[in-house]
């Protein structure tokens, strides 16, 4: 039978780390196994719904990268289907009204359908998951709890629930629930704490559907960050990082995107410096030495100066802080290496004349 899965989030917002894991480990599945995913939007609670939330999801799994084989599916647009499969229930008498209107299973009282006629999320979810000829459930083991009652719905309304597979959790390094408290739990954060998608992506595909609940990895995750960033092509980094193309030489030394950003800023607008005047005698060095070297200037070419200006006792900090505007950055030969000659002198320049 051809696999089929499905990604059910509800709208709440920016998925969080452990939803992205679930997005991602429902997508490999169906690759590995020449599967369908399909992306069913839980929206039937609304006070789980939250304006512009399905946008966020939408814009996270994109940055991920994470695609689907059919349309989306929205349960609040499925009531009948739910009505319809509550009334099969009744008819078979696996459930039935309660005196308010409500339809419940019979012996165990678990709701279908609420008063006002509307579908509780596991009648649903289960309808989907028949409807829709799913094969694997994969989600988080936080809805182990349901499983039982689902599989009780499913064959209330006549049919067999598809085999679950409940993975661990991801928790924040202390163990705790991922919250807005630690940062970095939902994917909007991380995306605006400069992980490349290709980061966030490969360490959900190293976690893989964990038996057990999992502590964030920073530190991994924080490489796997510094490896995409060093992976990524000259135009595909600049472009990440907002930066000119010449900028490039400084932005591979970052280890986020944002850290690139500010490494781009250094290059290209760096705040203005007013060096004492004991910096002149480097600067004046420094000006000799770039005056005669390429425009542009090689990794190897640029430690070439920096080597020759040390060697005639030239003080490199004073340099950087001409050059960038800022005490701490970039690999100074990377600086020299992004700011074209003419630039560079004129910063020298403009260092000491104040
Ligand atoms: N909407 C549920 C959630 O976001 C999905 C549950 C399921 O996958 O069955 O947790």
């Amino acid at each position: 039978m051809a696999v089929r899965v499905r990604f059910a989030p509800s709208p709440t917002g920016s998925l969080h780390l452990g939803n992205a894991l679930t997005a991602v480990a429902n997508r490999r599945f169906a690759d590995e196994r020449a599967g369908v995913l399909v992306l069913r939007i839980d929206d039937t609670d609304p006070k789980r719904t939250v304006e512009g939330g399905e946008e966020a999801i939408l814009q996270d799994l994109e940055w991920l990268g994470i695609g689907f084989d059919e349309d989306s599916v929205r349960q609040s647009e499925r009531g009948e289907l739910y009505a319809m499969a509550a009334e099969r229930a009744i008819a078979s008498q696996a459930a039935e009204r309660d005196p308010e209107d409500a339809v419940r299973l019979r012996g165990g009282g678990a709701t279908l359908l609420r008063a006002d006629g509307s579908a509780t999320y596991q009648l649903a979810s289960v309808v989907d998951d028949l409807t829709l000829g799913i094969t694997h459930v994969i989600r988080g083991s936080d809805h182990r709890p349901n499983l039982e009652l689902q599989q009780r719905m499913a064959r209330a309304i006549g049919g067999e629930l598809p085999e679950v597979i409940h993975h661990g959790l991801v928790l924040g390094t202390d163990g705790k629930k991922l919250s807005k408290r630690h940062g970095h739990a939902s994917i909007a954060d991380l995306r605006d704490e400069g992980f490349p998608p290709e980061a966030v992506r490969a360490y959900l595909d190293e976690l893989g559907l964990p038996d057990h609940d999992v502590h964030l990895d920073l530190a991994r995750l924080r490489r796997l960050a510094t490896d995409a960033i060093a992976a990524m092509g000259d135009e595909e980094l600049a472009a990440a990082a907002q930066a000119p193309l010449e900028a490039v030489p400084v932005l591979r030394g970052a280890r986020s995107l944002v850290e690139a950003r500010e490494y781009a800023k250094i290059v290209v607008e760096p705040d203005r410096v007013d060096l004492p005047s004991e910096a002149q005698v480097t600067l004046e060095r420094f000006a000799e030495l770039r005056t005669v070297a390429p425009e542009h200037l090689s990794p190897d070419e640029a430690r070439a100066v920096l080597r020759e200006l040390k060697a005639v006792g030239g003080d490199l900090r004073s340099l950087r802080l001409a050059l960038t505007g800022a005490a701490k950055g970039p690999e100074l030969w990377a600086v020299l290496a992004a700011v074209p000659r003419d630039e560079a002198l004129a910063r020298a320049r403009r260092a000491v004349s104040a």
